[in-house]
């Protein structure tokens, strides 16, 4: 089987969806791998290292020509699909919720497209799961830069000079990316507390050594989808949970919000009033700026400051340690490969596997996700 290994075109994307040890891995896998020359030079891997991994260096147009399957981070364009063979297979994050026009573009390219957003979240599968690889490191750089913004220390600090009291940290979300950021913040030092609609969140925020705020009534208790995430919460609960974060975050020094639902807008965390309600110095990190943002104040990519309250909207914040985000997604494409191959090592997608069924757009020029083809 042929992998290519494209560098990525997107605005501020510095990852590469393979690292010079995942060549070595999938050449020992069978695969022969063909990297375009400096893909991995925003993420501090040289073209000599893939080299020395096994891999072929070639132009971009060289590298796409006869692959089986081309391993991205982010979607390819139109001119890269088109020059991809019939039945080659495109696998990344391709952002697939609601990609009806990608989707056709692979189909009329006769491309079949994996999108590893759509990994299923079964144990199996967990070390394929690019959302959960990229989102750790998320709420991990989320801290780092909020830590970056605030004018003050996270640690509590006696010194001869005075104490310094610790930072109030306040994260909005207790998924993957949350419970991350808690572990960071509490490592330096922050005095930390938790929200999130599902039940199962308490537990492990407790975990953490941070304390969990929530309304938890009858709707909390029932709010986690079969999959593990969280569904839409209805105007009553918003508002209550509204009322309960308004007079919890005026208090706060450090906000992350990374409060997500698949294939919907960001909820709306955080209003204008709360932010006004903030100690001028605070910061407000929003990892979900770019689904919508958390924050009603939050701008992607910018910081923006209010009334003395910097509000961050960083929509790639793995893109900010890209060789370790890089490290990981190109492992989870290691780790998905043999779902590529048949027993003698060629190129055979199981179309039968569930996880292949999960992520698969695409195939054979037509549309197959359900959540695009209308069958759903
Ligand atoms: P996500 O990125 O979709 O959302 C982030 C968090 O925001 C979630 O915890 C969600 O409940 C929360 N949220 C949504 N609306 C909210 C609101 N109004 N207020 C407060 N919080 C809100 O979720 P995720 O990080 O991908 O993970 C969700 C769960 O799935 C976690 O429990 C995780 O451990 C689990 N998971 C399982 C697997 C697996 O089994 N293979 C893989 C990855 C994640």
């Amino acid at each position: 089987m042929h992998i290519a290994v494209l560098a990525e075109t997107r605005d501020g994307e510095s990852r590469v969806a393979a690292t010079p040890d995942s060549v070595k891995a999938l050449i020992k896998a069978g695969a022969e791998v063909t990297v375009q020359k400096g893909a991995g030079e925003r993420a501090a891997y040289t073209d000599a290292a893939y080299e020395a991994a096994g891999a072929t260096l070639a132009t971009r147009a060289a590298a796409v020509k006869g692959a089986d399957a081309l391993f991205c981070v982010r979607r390819p364009d139109d001119e890269t699909l088109k020059r991809l063979k019939n039945g080659a297979l495109v696998i990344g994050l391709l952002e697939p919720h609601g990609a009806t026009d990608f989707a056709q573009a692979c189909a009329d390219a006769k491309v079949n497209a994996l999108a590893m957003e759509y990994t299923p979240r079964i144990t199996r599968a967990q070390s394929m799961d690019a959302l959960s690889s990229q989102s750790n490191l998320s709420g991990y750089r989320a801290v780092i830069e909020a830590a970056e913004l605030y004018g003050r220390a996270f640690p509590m600090m006696m010194t001869a000079a005075g104490t310094i009291a610790p930072a109030k940290a306040f994260v909005m979300g207790a998924g993957v990316a949350g419970l991350q950021a808690i572990a960071t913040a509490r490592r330096l030092g922050a005095v930390v507390s938790a929200t999130d609609v599902r039940p199962a969140a308490k537990e492990q925020v407790a975990s953490l050594g941070a304390k969990f705020i929530a309304v938890e009534d009858d709707e909390f208790k029932e709010a986690e989808t079969a999959g593990g995430y969280a569904k839409e919460m209805s105007d009553a609960y918003k508002a209550k949970q509204a009322e309960l974060v308004a007079s919890h975050i005026a208090k706060q020094d450090i906000v992350i919000t990374t409060a997500l639902i698949p294939g919907r807008p960001a909820p709306r965390l955080i209003t204008k009033a709360m932010v006004e309600a903030m100690r001028p110095g605070s910061v407000i990190i929003d990892i979900a700026a770019g689904a919508g943002g958390n924050c009603e104040l939050s701008e992607p990519d910018k910081v923006a400051e209010h009334n003395g309250v910097k509000i961050a909207g960083f929509t790639n914040l793995p893109a900010r340690l890209a060789a370790d985000s890089s490290q990981l997604l190109a492992k989870n494409l290691v780790n998905l490969f043999p779902l590529l191959v048949g027993d003698d090592g060629g190129f055979a997608p199981h179309w039968e596997d569930e996880v292949i069924i999960g992520m698969a757009l695409t195939k054979d020029g037509a549309i197959i996700h359900p959540s695009l083809s209308g069958s759903a």
